[in-house]
C-alpha cells in the first residue's frame, strides 16, 4: 500500500477537542485491516534493526501500536499510563502542559536498568508527552533507542524537541501545516 493511501485512511476532525485543533484520528486507519498491517510493517521495519528488549506504549493509542510492534518482533510490551491507573507500585513523572500539569506512571521494576526500549505513540504534536515518558524511562536506567510514531505534526515541533533531548524520533505519516 502506498504512503498516500495510508495517509488517506487517517480521518481529520476539525475543532476537536477544542476550536482550532485539527484532530488526526487514527482509528479509521486501525479499522482498515490492510492499512493497519501496512502501518505496523512500516514501523516494524524501522524498529527491527535496533533490536529493542521492549516496546513502551503511551496511553492510550500508543498501547495499540506498541502491542502490535511487540508481537511483530517477538518483544515485550510495557504500558506508560496516566496517574492512578496502574494497580501495582509505580514510578512516575510530573510534566507541564499548556494549562496545569499531568503525570505519567510506569510499574516499578518493569523496565530494569539497562533495558533497551523503543517508545511508541500514535502521534507527536508538541512532544511534551513523549519527552516526559523518555525522561521517566531514563530515570529507570533504560536506554531509549528511539521514539516511534504513526503521525507527526512537524509545525508543532515535537520531533525536533525530542531530538534536542537526545532521543531519535521517526514517524510514518506527516501532516504539514497544522
Ligand atoms: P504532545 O504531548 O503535544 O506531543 O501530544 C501528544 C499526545 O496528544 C498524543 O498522545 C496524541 O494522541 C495526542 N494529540 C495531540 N494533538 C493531537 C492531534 N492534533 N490529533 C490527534 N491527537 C493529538
Amino acid at each position: 500500500m502506498s504512503i498516500d493511501s495510508l495517509v488517506a485512511l487517517v480521518r481529520t476532525i476539525p475543532d476537536f477537542p477544542k476550536p482550532g485543533i485539527q484532530f488526526r484520528d487514527v482509528t479509521t486507519l486501525l479499522a482498515d485491516g490492510a492499512g493497519f498491517a501496512e502501518l505496523v510493517e512500516r514501523m516494524a521495519a524501522i524498529a527491527r534493526p535496533l533490536d529493542p528488549d521492549l516496546f513502551v506504549g503511551i496511553e492510550a493509542r500508543g498501547f495499540i501500536l506498541g502491542a502490535a510492534l511487540s508481537q511483530a518482533l517477538g518483544k515485550g510490551f510495557v504500558p506508560v499510563r496516566k496517574a492512578g491507573k496502574l494497580p501495582g507500585r509505580t514510578v512516575g513523572i510530573d510534566y507541564v502542559l499548556e494549562y496545569g500539569t499531568d503525570r505519567l506512571e510506569l510499574h516499578e521494576g518493569q523496565v530494569p536498568e539497562g533495558t533497551r526500549v523503543i517508545l511508541v505513540d500514535d502521534l507527536i504534536a508538541t512532544g511534551g508527552t513523549a519527552i516526559a515518558a523518555a525522561q521517566l524511562l531514563r530515570e529507570q536506567g533504560a536506554a531509549v533507542l528511539m521514539a516511534l510514531f504513526a503521525v507527526d505534526l512537524p509545525d508543532l515541533g515535537g520531533m525536533a524537541a525530542l531530538e534536542a533531548e537526545g532521543v531519535a524520533a521517526q514517524a510514518i505519516i506527516v501532516f504539514d501545516g497544522d
